[in-house]
Order: C-alpha cells, then structure tokens, then sequence
C-alpha cells in the first residue's frame, strides 16, 4: 500500500485547483461570482472579489477578472455551462491586483481587455503582485500579470454586439487614482467596482474620501434597478448605501476632531463608528481609515 503522502501527490498532480465558483443569477443576463469578504489569503486563494459577466448575445463581456489565471478559466466554465459562448471584452474597473489577474485566461481566448490608464504603470512594473504572495502556489499556478492594453482616459460609450454599455471614468481620485464604473442601460445596472463594498468595510489606503463620495453621489444619481460592487454580495438599487454612510460618517467625524483641535492619536481613539464593529475588516481596517482620512481631511480649507 502506497504511503499516505504518495496518494495526496498524486492526487494533487491530477486535479488542478478549483475555487468552487457558483454564478449568483442577478437579473436577465447579469450573473456574479461573489468572494468572501476577507483579504486575500491561503483560506480563499484569491476567491474574495466579485466578478461579473453579461451575456450579450453572441458573447460575453467581463467585468473584473478576478485574482488568477485558474479562476477565470474556472469562472468561463461556469458561463459556458450556462450558455456556451466566447469572452469577447473584459473591463477592469481599477489596478487592485484583485480584479485583474484573471487577465492572462481571457486574452488567450482572445478577449479585448480594457482598463483606466493607471494601468499604464502596471505594464512597466516588475513588482510581484500582492496575490503572488499571499495565496497558495497551487492556486496562482498559471498566472501571468497582464494588464489591458485599451486603456481608458475618459467616459465614453461601447458596443458588445447590440448592447450599450458606457464606461465611466471618475475624474478624480476615488477609491484610487483611476476607477471605472460601467452602467448598461439595457438591464439599468451599475458595475461600480471598489467604488462600492457591502458586508466588510472599504479600504481608504489608495483613494480620497472626498473623491469617494462624489463617485458615490454619481452613482446614485443614475438610479439604477442593479448596483454591484467589487466586494460583497448586495445588488440591489442602495447597495451603494452601505459605503456612502460609512465615509459619510466617517468623514464628519474627522471633520469636527480636527476642528475641535484634536490631534490625530486621540481622534483614533475616539472615531470608534461602533454600529460598525460587526463588519468583515473591521478590526483591520477602520483605524488604518480613520488614519488615512485624518491626513487627508487635515489639509481642508
Ligand atoms: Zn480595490
């Protein structure tokens, strides 16, 4: 009888890794695989972001990639078994290596791959992402950074065989120097990327609170049926709400310590927002936020 390390080898060199992805149907044509709301980590293997793809008749349009080759070569199984059509756009919403490394899957099935012009500094970088580091290498097998070569630098609208999708850039920083959110009026759904996050608290550490919640208020001001965001599974038309009262909050509080002359290690002591405390990544990320939009907010008029 072989020894029990032996079988789990070869068990392992047979079956390649597998995140378990089920698409959540959404409305008539959108479908979503959602991550847990967790930072990326040998647990998930990267399966903690949303992905979404639209069937647009003759084939599909992708938005965000997700954080590996095997993922998205996964996630298009899953599409195929739904209806078997080819990949023909993927838009990434922003740089975050977690919504783009599933890249190297759709360009190989040749997909046009687009993206904000911050991607402009990935091409050139030789950094190991994030993701790289922090998930198994079984999981990360295969991938191969590679950033959209159609960039976008302003708003504007695309065709995906007969259906509108329009891109929108937000013209100042926001969750980071360069978001897209995509809006198809067909199906009045918003693709908003990082701009929103449900069940865990966002992350401020590349963004601009103030350029946050403008994004945010534009958002709204389409009254989408739909709104989907890069993390968390709420779809519905408030599903911004949850981002947009967290900064907003977060921001007044910050706001009047700074006017109250409270320096910043007892604003983060008091900045406490405890209805708040049962979010995911609380405990990670709410002082690093308050931190950030100290520094940010410190500088107003
Ligand atoms: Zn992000």
């Amino acid at each position: 009888m072989k020894p029990l390390w032996a079988v789990v080898l070869t068990v392992s060199a047979l079956g390649a890794f597998e995140c378990g992805l089920k698409p959540v149907h959404v409305n008539d044509k959108r479908y979503c695989f959602f991550g847990a709301p967790e930072v990326m980590n040998t647990h998930n293997n990267g399966n903690m972001v949303n992905t979404c793809f639209v069937d647009a008749g003759k084939s599909y349009l992708v938005i965000d990639s997700g954080p590996t080759y095997l993922y998205a070569k996964e996630a298009h199984m899953q599409m195929n078994a739904l209806k078997a059509m080819k990949v023909s756009h993927v838009i990434n919403t922003h740089v975050h290596d977690d919504h783009w490394l599933g890249n190297g899957y759709f360009l190989s099935q040749g997909a046009l791959l687009a993206g904000p012009t911050p991607f402009e500094q990935a091409t050139h970088s030789s950094q190991t992402p994030r993701m790289a580091l922090r998930i198994s290498k079984q999981a990360y097998e295969g991938t191969m950074p590679t950033p959209p070569f159609k960039l976008i630098a302003q708003s504007g609208s695309l065709h995906v065989n007969d259906m509108e999708v329009r891109i929108v850039h937000v013209d100042h920083k926001a969750h980071t120097s360069g978001d897209l959110f995509i809006y198809i009026p067909s199906i009045k759904t918003i693709f908003a990327g990082d701009l929103v996050f449900n069940d865990r608290l966002p992350s401020l550490r590349d963004g601009d609170i103030n350029g946050w919640i403008a994004a945010l208020e534009q958002i709204a001001a389409y009254k989408a049926n739909h709104i989907v965001g890069g993390h968390g599974t709420r779809f519905d038309a408030k599903a911004h709400e949850f981002t947009y009262g967290y900064l907003t909050r977060l921001r007044d509080e910050v706001r009047a310590a700074i006017e109250e002359g409270v320096a910043i290690d007892a604003a983060l002591e008091r900045i406490v927002m405890s209805e708040y405390k049962s979010a995911a990544m609380y405990d990670v990320m709410h002082r690093a936020n308050v931190e950030a939009a100290y520094r940010m907010l410190e500088w107003e008029e």
